[in-house]
């Protein structure tokens, strides 16, 4: 179990598109540690209630609210009200994202922009609007997801992979920044798992890629929210500033 901070009777993470996939799988995966947890989401609120239901049977508070992570009135909003309602936030899982792939030469503005503002500055609005209480505290953990494709790249995706690659950098230098104040920050970079986010791949496409992981298979979003929780915790006090694969051994 977490240790009891001062506010609440546990400790308290805030996890990001908590409503499907990754998100989903860290939600509950924090919940059975003993963390309080509240996730935000974009649009889906029945699936978000379905999650808040499932998480709550491990017996902590479970607190889903809508936001729009790319806006920063939003996310300041959110952060007050889980502070309201939960406590300070000891945990931040930055899982939100977005894929609008096209070649370069077919994107259009808006599909750049669009993956910018959720993915990238997505984080950046997170980060930010946590970091001060963590700061007077001196201690907490973030998490960030990164991807396979912002350490490789990957062809169509040159909008996704620089967010990605973005979040390596942000990360590592957010963790230079306040290491000395005992707060972690590390990225997690999956490889090709098994969520909403790759259901709509051509059987095909799927196929190819699946050869191209030594383990032979796509990884499961539990897989993943099994590393953030080991990362967020105490268990890990002496990493930071790291990015952790975890892609079945995939070949870019
Ligand atoms: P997913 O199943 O598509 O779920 C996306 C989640 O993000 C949903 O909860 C969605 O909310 C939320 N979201 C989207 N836009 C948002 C916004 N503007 N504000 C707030 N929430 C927003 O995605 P996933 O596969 O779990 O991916 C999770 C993270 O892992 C992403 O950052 C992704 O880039 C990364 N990742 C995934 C893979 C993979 O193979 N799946 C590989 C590498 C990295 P709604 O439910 O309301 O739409």
């Amino acid at each position: 179990m977490p240790e009891q901070n001062e506010t609440t009777s546990a400790k308290v993470a805030l996890v990001t598109g908590g409503s499907r996939g990754i998100g989903r799988a860290c939600v509950l995966r924090l919940a059975q540690d003993g963390y309080d947890v509240a996730f935000c989401y974009a649009s889906q609120s029945e699936a978000a209630e379905v999650v808040r239901k499932e998480a709550a049977e491990y017996g902590t508070r479970i607190l889903p609210l809508q936001a729009d992570v790319a806006s920063g009135d939003s996310v300041r909003a959110l952060v007050k009200k889980v502070g309201e309602e939960l406590g300070s936030i000891d945990t931040l899982v930055t899982s939100a994202g977005v894929v609008r792939d096209n070649p370069l030469l077919l994107m259009t503005d808006e599909q750049w922009q669009q993956t910018l503002d959720v993915n990238l500055t997505g984080t950046y609005n997170l980060c930010r609007a946590v970091v001060f209480e963590m700061l007077k505290r001196r201690s907490g953990s973030i998490v960030t997801l990164s991807s396979v494709a912002g350490v490789h790249g990957t062809p169509t995706q040159s909008n996704y992979a620089a967010t990605k690659a973005g979040i390596i950098g942000f990360t590592k230098s957010l963790a230079k920044e306040v290491g000395q104040y005992g707060i972690r920050v590390n990225a997690v970079a999956p490889g090709f798992i098994e969520t909403d986010m790759v259901a709509d791949l051509d059987p095909d496409h799927k196929s190819r890629m699946i050869e191209r992981v030594p383990l032979g298979r796509m990884g499961k979003a539990d897989e993943v929210a099994e590393l953030v929780a080991f990362l967020a915790s105490d268990k890990a006090a002496y990493i930071t500033a790291s990015v952790v694969q975890i892609d079945g051994g995939i070949v870019v």
